[in-house]
Parts: structure tokens; C-alpha cells; sequence
């Protein structure tokens, strides 16, 4: 089997703990075939991710370790392009990971579901308190996101899951929720690689990866590639469930495919 390796990887460029050069030498010493770095893109409706002077610093030092590392371990420059935020010009990066995280309320409030319990709880109520309603919008942005953006790897398709553990919010196994989740998957299924995520196993408590395990058979019936990532923001968490999530995959019969098939 091909040596482990990240594509989802965070640094002090954005809100990762490390430097891009402490999470190569970390990937290093973790014996990875490869390593993509994946900075967020600035999203303007909250001001997150790099702004113009963080994302070219960040693509100088990417630079120079890819060029440290020659011959060591491939290094790729990504981007976690947020859907709000314009597309990049083309080759600017060797590969981009479409993410959605925020919703659109329908008085136009935009709110991120990924920021905490108390904002999510928030956030549904900006949806007259339906989280049927909350979790239908964020997949239409989703969907929409992948009818118009050319990106190379989806990034943690049920990230609206994030705050939800243990249903507190809304039941994952309603036909409200799923009717609402399976048809985007099921309508890009043949068109993007999808990621397994370890990152709120890590972070966040969940028990499961995003997509959820029932998602997983949308993607084998379609043969999608699938690639494990960790979403990682410290040198500690980049190898998080890495090898046993692959496994895993592998064993449920998914379609493996890593960052040197997409970056060569
Ligand atoms: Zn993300
Ligand atoms: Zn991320």
C-alpha cells in the first residue's frame, strides 16, 4: 500500500497551531509519500481565511519547502477555496478543496456552521428555529457551489453535522435531513473527488468522519474517488485516524485515491 499522506493541512497562515515548515517536518518524520498544504481562502461575508498579504507569504513558504523537500517528499500548494469566495485564476494552485461553511438565512444573514454550539443554535433559529430548513440550506449551497465551481476535492460534505453530536439539534436519520443530503451527492457523484474527513473526530467529538458512513454507499454505487484527509491544524492531529480511516475505506470497497494522483 502507498505511503500515508495529507491534503487537507492547516498552518499559522490561516488558524492552523504550526508553520507550514513544522508541518512538513512533522509529515516528514511521519514517513508521508507526499504533503499538500490547503490555507482557507478569505471569505468576505465573515472575514475569515487569508487575506491578500497571508495567502502570498503563504504561497512563497510552500515554495521553498517544495523546493526543500525535492526529492524527499512531494510538497503541493493547495487552497481551501470557501464558496463565497471568488475563484482563484487558474494554475494558481496545484489543487483546490471546494468547502461550504456558512448558511444564508433567509432574511440574508450569513452564519458559519462550524463556529460553536451556541452559534449554530443561533443559526437555526435565523431559520424561524426549523433545523430542517437550516440543514436543507446548507446543502442547496453545496449543490450550487458544485454546479458552478470547477474544484479538484470536496471538502467535508456534512460539515452542518459538526455541532449536532448526538442529535442535539436535528435527527441525521429523518427523511428531512437525508432528502436534503443525498441528492448532492448523488448529482456529483461522477464529477469531483469526495474527502473523507477525520477532522471533528479529532476536534469536535464526533464518531464518525463527514461524509456520515450511510453517505459511503452513494459514493461506492458511483465508484467516486475518495480521498482520506485530516483537516489538520497542528503537527500533532495531521496523521489523526489517517491510516485506519483508509482501511476502512478500503475495506467498505470505496475508491482510494490520494494528493499525488490528483497533483502527479
Ligand atoms: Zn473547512
Ligand atoms: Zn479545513
Amino acid at each position: 500500500m502507498k505511503k500515508l499522506s495529507n491534503a487537507h493541512t492547516h498552518t499559522t497562515y490561516c488558524d492552523g497551531a504550526n508553520t507550514p515548515a513544522e508541518m512538513a517536518a512533522a509529515a516528514y518524520a511521519l514517513g508521508f509519500g507526499a504533503l499538500g498544504f490547503s490555507g482557507h481562502s478569505f471569505c468576505p461575508a465573515d472575514g475569515f481565511g487569508m487575506d491578500a498579504a497571508a495567502l502570498l507569504a503563504y504561497q512563497r513558504e510552500v515554495a521553498a519547502l517544495k523546493r526543500e523537500y525535492a526529492g524527499k517528499m512531494p510538497i503541493f500548494c493547495g487552497l481551501e477555496l470557501d464558496s463565497m469566495t471568488p475563484m482563484p485564476a487558474p494554475g494558481e494552485f496545484d489543487y483546490l478543496i471546494g468547502s461550504v461553511h456558512n448558511v444564508t438565512a433567509p432574511s440574508g444573514e450569513v452564519w458559519p456552521v462550524d463556529m460553536s454550539i451556541e452559534v449554530t443554535a443561533e443559526a437555526i433559529k435565523a431559520f424561524g428555529g426549523d433545523p430542517y430548513a437550516y440543514t436543507a440550506a446548507y446543502f442547496a449551497a453545496v449543490d450550487e457551489m458544485l454546479a458552478t465551481r470547477r474544484v479538484d476535492i470536496v471538502g467535508h460534505f456534512d460539515l452542518v453535522c459538526k455541532f449536532n453530536v448526538g442529535g442535539r439539534f436535528f435527527d441525521e436519520a429523518a427523511p428531512a435531513y437525508r432528502k436534503a443530503a443525498a441528492p448532492v451527492l448523488e448529482r456529483h457523484a461522477d464529477k469531483f473527488i469526495f474527502e473523507i474527513n477525520t477532522g471533528a473526530m479529532c476536534r469536535s467529538g464526533m464518531k464518525r468522519p463527514y461524509p456520515d458512513y450511510w453517505l459511503w454507499d452513494i459514493l461506492k454505487a458511483h465508484g467516486t474517488p475518495v480521498i482520506i484527509g485530516t483537516d489538520s491544524h497542528a503537527a500533532g492531529t495531521l496523521d489523526f485516524q489517517l491510516a485506519a480511516m483508509r482501511e476502512k475505506a478500503v475495506q467498505f470497497g470505496l475508491r482510494m485515491v490520494d494528493i499525488r494522483d490528483i497533483c502527479g
